[in-house]
């Protein structure tokens, strides 16, 4: 189901619009490995118009499959709209385009959700990383090797005391 509105159904009334629409009509490049769309972006929303621009307000949910920065562990994550609110000129220079009276509204949610995805998502705020990896010693074994060394040195320069 497309998410549009018919503009002449709006001279008179708000018209409320709810469904799903499929993550494949949203289009959605995240052009991130970590964070993909998955299911369907459930909306549930009003439409009216306010002169010459339309306002949307209502709630939008989407399902994520986001892949933890630290941990690579996979884990879902909805992305949730509560109140959320779209003016759509349809007149001026930004205004939407018009095709038999019919405005298409996904253009407005894509930008939304685009600019709400996770950057860097983590399974938990508090996540430390693979538990498995073991910490690295290498700093500490370098300076044992070090010490070693210097403690020949020493050993030699006593030697050339004598
Ligand atoms: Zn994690």
């Amino acid at each position: 189901m497309a998410l549009e509105i018919n503009v002449r159904q709006l001279e008179n009334a708000a018209i409320a619009l709810e469904g799903d629409l499929e993550a494949a009509a949203l289009d959605l490049d995240t052009r991130d490995d970590l964070v993909r769309v998955s299911g369907q972006l459930r909306y549930r929303v009003t439409v009216e118009r306010l002169g010459e621009s339309l306002v949307i307000q209502g709630r939008l949910d989407l399902s994520l499959q986001c892949t933890c920065v630290r941990c690579l562990r996979a884990f879902d994550r909805t992305l949730t709209f509560e109140d959320w609110v779209c003016h759509i000129p349809l007149e001026g220079e930004d205004r939407a385009m018009i095709n038999h009276d019919v405005v298409d509204l996904t253009p407005y949610v894509r930008e939304d959700i685009l600019l709400a995805l996770p950057q860097h998502p983590l399974c938990e705020s508090g996540c430390c990383g693979l538990p498995s990896a073991p910490r690295t010693e290498a700093p500490q074994s370098g300076l044992g090797l070090s010490g070693d060394r210097g403690m020949s040195v020493w050993a030699d320069l006593d030697k050339l005391n004598f």
